[in-house]
């Protein structure tokens, strides 16, 4: 028994929950999340709400089945791990919540831009929601920043017919993500976008974007995709170790005993490579919670969770999809189609598959995830 608290009400809170009862936990459980909203997912957020062919995108979390207290609009703003209790902004004196095991799943928000005028960030349902209202016909729509989030409103603000720009700091689409080489041979599917590259973003101002060499480009909307960070302001004073993410090891524990953190809040240590990693994908949420749920039940023993990344995005008609992790210096090899766009890609170093990606090659995904870490000849 006793009483696990859970901060946060995304894809990680859903499947520790899950995890915690299918583990036989019969004591109390309550869950303090920001959101209004019970626990959705958020990849359709990019892709089918956007688009308009979804309205919401609601993940299972049955509160009566789970018996869990969920607390909607309610946001944790301190730790006192000493006293095992957490303080939130509730009134009436429900503001302090006891705990005796705590689960810190609070995601991630989006990176701004400087300026006054307008910047939608996509993140939420209600952020989502908000810019399909946006994404009119001629209506003209810059992107800051030509990654994943950039690529996906791109793909639905072309097809709604608004007049696309899109401006990315680096040489090169996705560089960040994928490198410039194989960023670069994406550069076709950008095709009826103003991609703007090796472009620097002053400020949001309420006529548009300034360029950091003075030229101000017009819209009417503004969508800054340029990342997400933590927010470990709440935490300052809680004693528990941090980085750019919460620190915790293989099990999700923090330096604090009876408190674990996972998902996109947490920067976890991989035997892989050997540092702590913030791995912000869903899957990495989503298959978290198993050895998160051990670590709260039992602190001392329990399985470790590091398994070989895996994201993927939809973007421009496509399905792209990337397992493993590739770092700099590491030999890289594309295959192109015939048109010369993107097919596939890996890294290795020393012989070994560090990295695999494919375009529309859903079907080679296990195999690769497989291969990472073996012989890169193995992948054939
Ligand atoms: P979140 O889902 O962010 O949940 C965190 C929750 O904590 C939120 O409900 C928030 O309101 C709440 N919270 C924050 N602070 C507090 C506080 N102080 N007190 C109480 N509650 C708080 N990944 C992929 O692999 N492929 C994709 O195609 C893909 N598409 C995506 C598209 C979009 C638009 C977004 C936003 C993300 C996408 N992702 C994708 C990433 C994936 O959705 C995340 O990795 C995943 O949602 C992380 O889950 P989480 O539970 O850690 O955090």
């Amino acid at each position: 028994s006793g009483h696990v608290v859970v901060v946060g009400g995304g894809l990680a809170t859903a499947r520790l929950v899950g995890a915690l009862r299918r583990k036989r936990f019969a004591g109390r459980i309550t869950v303090v999340s920001a959101e209004h909203h019970p626990p959705y997912d958020r990849p359709p957020l990019s892709k089918q709400v956007l688009s308009g062919s979804r309205d919401d995108a609601p993940l299972p979390f049955d509160v009566e089945k789970l018996d869990v207290d969920l607390r909607l609009g309610t946001r944790a703003t301190g730790l006192d791990a000493g006293a095992r209790t957490l303080r939130t902004d509730a009134g009436d004196g429900d503001g302090e919540l006891a705990y005796d095991a705590l689960a810190i799943a609070t995601g991630a928000t989006p990176i701004r831009l400087p300026g006054s005028g307008a910047q939608l960030t996509l993140r939420t349902l209600d952020d989502a929601l908000a810019l399909r209202r946006r994404l009119t016909p001629g209506a003209r729509v810059v992107i800051v920043g030509a990654s994943w989030i950039g690529a996906e409103v791109a793909t639905t603000a072309l097809a709604a017919g608004c007049r696309v720009t899109c401006v990315e700091y680096a040489a090169e689409p996705f560089a960040g993500a994928i490198g410039p080489v194989v960023g670069a041979s994406t550069r076709a599917w950008w095709a009826g976008i103003d991609l703007r590259t090796s472009t620097a973003v002053a400020s949001v101002e309420s006529d548009g974007v300034h360029l950091a060499d003075g030229e101000v480009l017009p819209a009417e909307v503004v969508v800054t995709g340029i990342g997400v960070r933590p927010d470990l302001a709440w935490l300052a004073d809680s004693g528990l170790r941090t980085d750019r993410g919460i620190l915790v090891d293989a099990r999700l524990r923090t330096s604090v005993p009876g408190v674990v953190a996972l998902g996109d809040v947490a920067q976890r240590w991989s035997r892989h490579t050997g540092s702590h990693r913030l791995v912000e994908h869903w899957d990495e949420a989503s298959m978290v919670a198993t050895a998160a749920a051990a670590s709260l039940l039992d602190w001392a023993e329990g399985p470790e969770h590091d398994p070989v990344p895996y994201f993927w995005s939809d973007l421009f008609g496509r399905k792209l999809q990337y397992v493993g992790s590739h770092a700099p210096g590491d030999e890289l090899s594309v295959e192109r189609d015939d048109d010369g766009a993107l097919a596939r890609a890996r890294w290795s170093r020393d012989g070994v598959l560090t990295a695999w990606l494919g375009v529309d090659a859903s079907k080679d995904v296990v195999r690769a995830r497989t291969a990472v870490g073996g012989p890169v000849e193995a992948l054939g």
